[in-house]
């Protein structure tokens, strides 16, 4: 007899969620599920969404309508005024599970690469300094820069720059990891660096990624799943070898088209 594990339950679920800016509808019934140690790429043109829903992930945005759980938490409470938004104490154990690098590194300019890596888990995590300050040499090696840690973020290249801010969102330990456009904002010969640490996040079998990216050759390589968006909704998806080479959607080939 062999023992066949039960289908691992989604670590995200996004359920019929209708997300709209005054009268503009973002997410339309959005149905997302990602299961744990999932690596997916999010494409799609601009507008379509796709910061939008990273954004929701990190708490960032409330949304009308629907629910999203996250790590068997659910986020989704009615706050009366017809927008849904969980608890604070919901909210706190949902950013715990997030980590999210942005386009724009945002990094504490005023702060020691080191000191932007502890600043979270000194705080949130509680952890002891001598202890945070171990693991974040620890995650400045993973990303190439430990010898790195006494500069300011102003002496760094921009890819040096998002590899820190990689590290700090590692610092979290969190179970899911956002990416949005994380090398749009980097000079051509600077990418391939930031590519290369996430590339070996992307073996962490536990590590849950999400990516927003227009590299797609990159998207290919490193994901088990592609999305492509259109229009808030995820308007077709799956292996990325067959949405790279035979998408069903016109939609889908015009994009590729577009940006191959
Ligand atoms: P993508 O990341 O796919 O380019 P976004 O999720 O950023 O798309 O945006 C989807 C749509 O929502 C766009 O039309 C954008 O202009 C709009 N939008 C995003 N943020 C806001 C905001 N804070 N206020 C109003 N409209 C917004
Ligand atoms: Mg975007």
């Amino acid at each position: 007899m062999t023992n066949i594990a039960p289908p691992a339950e989604p670590i995200i679920r996004f359920s019929n969620v209708t997300k709209r800016f005054g009268t503009l509808t973002v997410l339309d019934d959005f149905n997302f599920t990602v299961a744990p140690g999932e690596k997916v790429t999010l494409i799609g043109p601009s507008g379509s969404g796709k910061s939008t829903v990273l954004r929701i992930l990190m708490t960032l945005e409330p949304f009308q309508e629907g629910k999203l759980e996250l790590g068997g938490i659910s986020y989704h409470e009615p706050n009366g005024r017809g927008a849904f938004r969980a608890s604070e104490r919901h909210l706190r154990q949902i950013r715990t599970h997030v980590g999210m690098v942005f386009q724009s590194f945002n990094l504490f300019p005023h702060m020691t690469v080191l000191r932007n890596v502890v600043e979270a888990p000194l705080a949130v995590l509680g952890l002891a300094r001598a202890e945070a300050e171990c693991r974040a040499v620890e995650l400045l090696r993973l990303v190439g820069l430990a010898d790195k840690k006494d500069h300011y973020p102003s002496q760094l290249s921009g890819g040096q720059q998002q590899r820190v801010a990689i590290a700090r969102a590692l610092a979290m330990r969190p179970r899911v990891l956002l990416f949005d456009e994380p090398t749009s904002a980097l000079d051509p010969q600077l990418v391939g660096e930031v590519l290369g640490v996430i590339r070996s996040l992307a073996h962490e079998h536990d590590l849950t990624m999400l990516l927003v990216t227009h590299e797609m050759r990159f998207a290919r390589e490193v994901s088990d799943r592609v999305c492509f968006f259109d229009k808030g909704r995820i308007a077709e998806q799956g292996d990325p070898e067959k949405i790279f080479t035979s998408p069903e959607q016109a939609r889908t080939r015009e994009f590729l088209q577009s940006v191959l």
